[in-house]
């Protein structure tokens, strides 16, 4: 079905989410709706955006997974592919999931970002969009920013880990630079990495020095900020600006079912006093809600971040709020399920 979504303001107080129709709002005099045979949701029920998801070709996903599980040893949601991820994002109540593609090898950029131009391209019923990959060795990577900030893609994702270079090394600095100048959001992988351990490429003094370099950018530190590093994210981001993602990071993470070596401590993430600690000094609002799926599963990392002693406005901010702000004005907001500007322009009505 073809997505309708935009706000009306039908009284004072009310804003209501137009979901679908099966019909045209008609207009009174003085441009008050006499009619609307709508199919409504109100504006109050949360707008959920998976900011960090994860998916592979059909072809491909079987066997990136078992590769990738192989390294972390940690459980499986989904199956990886586009439908999968759909598939249980809809059952989680999510509104869009976004996935944000690995380029392990420079010479893949272009055509991995072929097939994020070709999932963007979806039907706006499709809840699943992506941003663009890139790798800072990439040859042709600021031609390839420049086509996808044509493509109406709002951001990219680094992997520093999965790519070997360093977020402060000159070519990350040079990548993120220009995304800065096209205002490219950029979400990395920052931290330590489950599947890759002895991995320092993206440690928060990394992500401290490359925002000192480049200044004031719409940047996503992963994992709340770095995972497995969080005493450092503490001390070395608050005042960056930068923004952080949940995924993957509170909790115990789940082993999978291969004889893996882990011991119940290895297993921790952050509790839950930690995590609102966190939230705390960068402020709800610059915290926004990823699973990481296919290694979580959405209904799940929900009900977890529902489950936290914060206040309402909080969790709907990290659920999606704050997501939909920043991707307004960057991309097509019909294709990208985003309510309209007065949902996170005005305070939403408690009614
Ligand atoms: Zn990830």
């Amino acid at each position: 079905m073809s997505m309708f979504c935009r706000i009306l303001r039908v009284q004072k107080g009310t804003a209501l989410r137009i979901i679908g129709r099966s019909g045209t709002p008609e207009k009174a005099e003085g441009g008050r709706l006499r009619s609307m045979p709508l199919i409504l949701r109100r504006r109050n029920e949360t707008v959920i955006i998976d900011v960090h998801t994860h998916l592979f070709p059909a072809k491909i996903a079987e066997a990136a997974l078992r590769k990738m599980q192989g390294n972390s040893h940690t459980a499986l949601y989904s199956d990886g592919t586009e439908a999968g991820l759909c598939a249980c994002e809809a059952r989680a109540g999510v509104d869009l999931a976004i996935a944000q593609p690995v380029a392990t090898n420079p010479e893949k950029v272009s055509h991995l970002n072929d097939f994020v131009l070709e999932i963007n391209g979806r039907d706006a019923g499709s809840r699943v969009r992506s941003f663009g990959a890139m790798h800072p060795a990439c040859r042709d990577w600021e031609r390839e920013l420049e086509r996808l900030k044509m493509a109406g893609v709002p951001g990219i994702k680094l992997h520093p880990p999965y790519t070997g270079v360093d977020l402060d090394d000159p070519r990350s600095i040079a990548v993120l630079r220009k995304c800065r100048e096209l205002d490219l959001m950029v979400l990395i992988h920052s931290g330590r990495d489950v599947g890759l351990p002895g991995a320092e490429e993206a440690l928060p003094i990394r992500v401290r020095r490359a925002l000192d370099a480049v200044g004031p950018m719409k940047l996503i530190a992963g994992h709340m900020g770095g995972w497995g590093c969080w005493e450092e994210v503490l001390e070395l981001l608050p005042d960056t600006g930068c923004y952080l993602d949940t995924a993957f990071a509170l909790g115990t993470m789940t082993p999978a079912p291969d004889g893996h070596a882990w011991r119940a401590e290895d297993l921790r993430l952050l509790r839950a006093e930690a995590f609102c600690e966190l939230i705390a000094r960068f402020g709800a609002d610059r915290v926004l809600f990823g699973t990481d799926s296919p290694w979580a599963d959405p209904e799940e990392e929900i009900r977890k971040i529902k489950g936290l002693p914060l206040q309402e406005a909080e969790v709907r901010r990290i659920l999606g709020d704050n997501m939909a702000g920043l991707l307004a004005g960057r991309v097509n907001a019909e294709c990208w399920r985003l309510p309209g500007p007065a949902a996170w322009q005005a305070p939403a009505p408690e009614t």
